[in-house]
């Protein structure tokens, strides 16, 4: 284990400088044609949409979705990043404006999540599970009478952390992957927001943290409200505030720690941890954040020479068509798919 190292101003200001404008990370955009990898995805995605569709027919397609967002964006969500957007006010890693442009395009790709991509994660999600109870019935746990339901919700959401902590190193090793990941690690202005802007697709990539849960379903259900916790968890580190946790902070992901992963400097494979930092530190992959000495410096996010479009850039953040093209780009083969 490390400890990040604080960005100098030398440091802060090259990174400024190998931004490139958004006219000439455009430029990429010379090659158009389809990239397969990404088509793959969409047509898996499609594919396991329709056999969730199928499954939840049954049930009522519309109250699935329902329920997909009273537990990942519901009343209890909401107010949880309302308080948070408030902390970042009064408490800011970085001061800016609460209508910065990555705020506002944030916003968007939150409406967008909550309409559109929690059905989609709600579909992809039964579909999986359907398949892998079919294919797959040994990976449910037998039954154990004497021990309780709580150690097994424990296991679950440990379970899931780690497959999470997996599928986001397959994240940042496969470029395919990476092409759909990299929508989130463009933004320059990180805030609790930032936590919904993600590409649809890489709901894929996380499908397997199903098989925690589908493991333990014979001995206890996993309750909604675990989800939600998880999920409000899952989306404090991007708060922009410099928060560390003190010695909380080598258990949790804290939003110092988190922030060095959204650290414009590379595509580093390091602080990968959704909620436990244990993955990390288990596989020598933890960064911590040095203790806070200087309040003026903080860790510049993004990508550095902007491969893909960004709301900071140009005269004007064009929220709209920013958010379409950044959708758009993982189908688009460009010269940056190597590594
Ligand atoms: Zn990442
Ligand atoms: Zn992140």
């Amino acid at each position: 284990m490390e400890t990040a190292p604080a960005p100098t101003a030398e440091s802060q200001a090259q990174t400024a400088e190998s931004r490139r404008p958004a006219a000439e990370s455009q430029s990429l955009w010379a090659s158009r044609r389809l990239y397969l990898p990404t088509i793959v995805i969409a047509g898996l995605a499609a594919w396991l949409s329709y056999h969730g569709w199928t499954a939840l027919a049954q049930t009522g397609v519309a109250r699935s979705f329902d329920a997909g967002r009273y537990n990942l964006a519901g009343p209890v969500v909401l107010g949880f990043v309302l308080t948070v957007c408030v902390l970042e006010q009064v408490f800011p890693a970085q001061r800016r404006p609460l209508l910065a442009r990555g705020h506002l395009l944030d916003f968007c790709y939150a409406v967008f999540y909550a309409l559109l991509v929690i059905p989609l994660v709600v579909l992809l999600g039964a579909g999986f599970s359907g398949l892998l109870a079919r294919l797959a019935p040994w990976l449910v746990l037998p039954r154990a009478s004497g021990v309780p339901g709580w150690c097994f919700v424990g296991l679950a959401v440990l379970g899931i952390d780690a497959v999470d902590w997996l599928t986001h190193l397959a994240n940042h090793r496969l470029t395919a992957l990476w092409r759909l990941h990299a929508v989130h690690h463009s933004q320059e202005e990180l805030s609790i927001l930032t936590t919904y802007r993600a590409h649809p697709l890489v709901h894929v990539s996380f499908l397997l943290s199903a098989v925690p849960v589908l493991a333990v379903a014979d001995n206890t259900a996993t309750p909604a409200v675990v989800l939600t916790a998880y999920a409000c968890l899952g989306a404090l580190p991007h708060a922009n505030v410099r928060w560390t946790y003190g010695k909380l902070g080598r258990i949790f992901i804290s939003p110092a720690y988190h922030r060095i992963h959204h650290s414009a400097t590379g595509r580093l494979d390091i602080n990968l941890g959704t909620v436990f930092a244990i993955w990390d530190v288990l596989s020598r992959r933890a960064l911590f954040p040095a203790p806070d000495k200087d309040k003026n410096t903080v860790i510049e996010t993004g990508l550095s020479g902007r491969p893909i479009p960004v709301e900071q850039a140009g005269p004007r953040p064009r929220l709209g068509r920013t958010m379409l093209t950044q959708l758009a780009e993982p189908f688009i083969s460009t010269r940056t798919e190597t590594r």
